[in-house]
């Protein structure tokens, strides 16, 4: 988003505010750093911060990972410089939370190799948001429940890849479209989806799903993100979805 034109002895330099979501930082040079973040107005982009690293740095406490903030860029050509930062929320129970900061940090690598073009995309940025805020409450109660980080977590990368356009077929055999019966059904990450049986056996490349896990991703894609806590997973089909999870996103990335 256009605010102004400022005269930096350039008149191209102008100066955008931002909505974003801090997703990673790296170190260039002795006291500088560019910051990954996804923002609401632009999708994902990279910024400059000068003098981040000297002490007393002001910038640097705002721009932690896992940060929702406003940022404020001088921007020519190329990558801005961030002039200011104001935090909006700093997700301090997710930092304080080992487990949940293992999923999130896990999240942010995956929705970093995904996630490459400067584009954008308020689904995507609202869901990282959902997504960030259900960990939060979560990480916050008193007698937390460590597998609602896995549901939520794992909420949060089918729905990424819906947002993206992958097809994940799970109502109908995703290469012949025969009814699904339940029992021996496998996941193809190349087919987009669950394959009965019968068109398995010509796939090579195929993981077994169980039927809870079928149910989760049906269920996933037709709700919101603060919904999925209802959603009780046993620990197999916990196992089963990840394997299919890394399996998609690796098949995607490359
Ligand atoms: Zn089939």
């Amino acid at each position: 988003m256009r605010l102004d034109s400022r005269f930096h002895g350039n008149d191209k330099d102008m100066e955008y505010k931002y909505n974003a979501i801090v997703l990673n930082k790296i170190d260039t040079g002795e006291t500088d750093r560019v910051y990954v973040v996804y923002t609401r107005e632009a999708g994902r982009i990279l910024a400059r911060a000068i003098g981040v690293k000297k002490p007393n740095a002001k910038l640097a406490g705002n721009l932690e990972s896992i940060t929702q903030c406003e940022i404020f860029l001088v921007k020519g050509k190329g990558r801005g410089n961030i002039t200011g930062v104001i935090p909006t929320e700093n997700f301090l129970a997710i930092k304080k939370d080992v487990d949940a900061l293992e999923k999130v940090f896990g999240v942010m690598k995956i929705f970093n190799r995904l996630m490459t073009q400067e584009e954008k995309d308020e689904k995507t940025f609202q869901l990282l948001l959902d997504y960030l805020l259900v960990m939060e409450k979560e990480a916050g109660e008193k007698e937390k429940d460590i597998l609602k980080f896995d549901v939520y977590t794992l909420g949060f990368i089918f729905k990424l890849l819906q947002n993206l356009g992958y097809k994940q077929e799970v109502k109908k055999c995703a290469v012949c479209s025969g009814k699904l019966v339940s029992g021996e059904n496998y996941f193809s990450a190349q087919m987009g989806g669950i394959i009965c049986p019968n068109c398995s056996k010509q796939e090579t490349k195929k993981i077994k799903i169980n039927d809870e896990a079928v149910k989760f991703i049906r269920i996933v894609l037709e709700n919101k993100m603060e919904n999925l806590g209802k959603i009780k997973l046993e620990k197999k089909n916990l196992n089963n979805l990840k394997i299919i999870a890394n399996e998609v996103v690796r098949w995607i990335a490359n």
